[in-house]
């Protein structure tokens, strides 16, 4: 049988599928180890002026 691995986000602590790189709860990134909301807020903080 092909068991689905779960793993446990570091950030909030719920059970993430293996496959999932991003936390689905949330948006914690473990490959890069950064909240994917937070990286997105750094793009935006960017102003033109
Ligand atoms: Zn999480």
């Amino acid at each position: 049988m092909n068991k689905e691995s779960i793993k446990n986000c570091p950030n909030c602590h719920e059970e993430v599928p293996g496959s999932y790189e991003i936390c689905w709860n949330c948006l914690y990134h473990f490959k890069t180890k950064v909240i994917v909301q937070e990286f997105i807020e750094i793009s935006e903080v960017i102003e033109e002026e």
